[in-house]
């Protein structure tokens, strides 16, 4: 999640649990600090006092390939510098990641002490959290887009990066995306802020989004074209900006008038859409509970295209160059 206060002594409060479980593999955590350099962005991961599960080399490597996703779907990582903080929780999985836009962009998010890799590798989270940074501020009201980019953009981003199997990202999206549709008493999205509406209206949006920048450029731009200009315009998350700003310049990035106007018709109104009908036209068909693609439904080229973005997919990975590991990386202490 995306939070607008910072809420410094609530997360100090929690590293006041120390849970001490020696197994095979684990490593017991004292403030360790390390650096991950990704293109010419700078990645500092705090490791608060605990104990996990996981090795460090393989904690690092859940930061990196989270890191590899935004950078591949925006073309590079949206900040020049983040503090990571880990915190070391009791239990299993990833959790409570919050993303905020002061002290230069950071991070903080909760590892259960009996996670393991293959909870990391399996953990969409910090994902997510990363692609809050790559969108400036807005208004409380607009809470919606912030989340929404963040919950449609993730998937698709682990998937360019082949941290994600592409039919696992569209049966996820079949799945979910329907918790977004307007419900009785809807007043839009701006007025409306319920769970479904912040987070699956705002995935719907861009969904919605996506396929029609395809459909006016013939599928040579798509969402992402529109989300690199933005970010590219110095709309990170460190900037307060209006709305309507940051959508008239995504709208330029890709040469149509498609955001804007698809804002004007779900700010203020419940705006329904048949889900069912767009999965048909995509090409994707569920059976038992499994994704099934047709090749020659009429947006199947759009599905391939907002799956792999206009470039053949996996061609332009970008990769961690390199990780230090070490107590004294730190020599940038939060401010
Ligand atoms: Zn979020």
């Amino acid at each position: 999640m995306k939070s607008k206060k910072f809420r410094g002594a609530v997360i100090c409060a929690s590293v006041l649990c120390i849970i001490l479980i020696i197994s095979a593999g684990s490593f017991r955590t004292d403030q360790m600090t390390s650096t991950i350099v990704i293109g010419n962005s700078r990645i500092d991961v705090a490791v608060e006092k605990g104990t996990l599960q996981v090795s460090k080399d393989d904690l690092l490597k859940w930061v990196q390939w989270a890191a590899e996703s935004v950078s591949t779907y925006y073309g590079r990582f949206p900040l020049p510098h983040v503090l990571l903080r880990i915190i070391p929780t009791d239990g299993k999985g990833v959790r409570n990641g919050r993303t905020f836009g002061q002290r230069g962009g950071f991070i903080t998010i909760h590892v259960g002490a009996n996670s393991t890799f293959e909870d990391l590798a399996n953990d969409w989270m910090l994902t997510h959290e990363m692609v809050h940074l790559a969108f400036p501020s807005v208004a409380d009201e607009h809470h919606w887009i912030e989340e929404g980019i963040a919950t449609y953009v993730e998937p698709i981003a682990r998937v360019r990066a082949k941290h994600l199997d592409a039919t696992e990202m569209w049966r996820e999206l079949v799945r979910d995306l329907h918790q977004g549709l307007p419900a009785a008493g809807d007043r839009g999205l701006d007025n409306t802020h319920t769970w479904g509406r912040t987070y699956w209206g705002g995935a719907l949006y861009c969904f919605l989004a996506d396929i029609d920048i395809h459909r006016q450029t013939q599928n040579k731009k798509g969402l992402d074209d529109a989300l690199r200009g933005i970010l590219d315009a110095g709309g990170d998350i460190r900037q307060d900006w209006e709305l309507t700003k940051a959508l008239d310049i995504g709208d330029r990035a890709v040469g149509a008038k498609v955001l804007r106007s698809l804002y004007d018709k779900m700010k203020d109104q419940p705006y329904d859409v048949d889900l069912p009908a767009i999965w048909k036209q995509s090409g994707i068909e569920v059976e038992g509970g499994k994704i099934h693609f047709v090749d020659d439904a009429p947006l199947s080229k759009t599905r391939e295209a907002i799956t792999y973005g206009s470039v053949a997919a996996g061609s332009n990975s970008v990769s961690a160059i390199s990780v230090v590991v070490g107590d004294t990386a730190m020599n940038f202490p939060p401010r």
